[in-house]
């Protein structure tokens, strides 16, 4: 089963969102609600997916994939 959430950069950190994504992702300065409870400006470029995790939306993401 997929996960429902998925990765989305932003605001500096990477986030996870249960948005779904749209086909072809994201567009940029879109707003997406994350796990950590923030909303973010989306950054889909090449460099913001290699931002830091966001330790919150880890934390959440873990608990809705049954890893603890
Ligand atoms: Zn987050």
């Amino acid at each position: 089963m997929p996960h429902p959430f998925h990765w989305q950069p932003g605001d500096g950190l990477r986030h996870a969102t249960l948005q779904s994504r749209p086909r072809g992702g994201f567009t940029d300065e879109t707003r997406v609600n994350t796990l950590c409870g923030t909303s973010i400006k989306v950054d889909d470029s090449e460099h913001a997916w290699l931002w830091n995790t966001c330790r919150e939306c880890n934390k959440v993401a873990h608990v809705l994939a049954g890893i603890q």
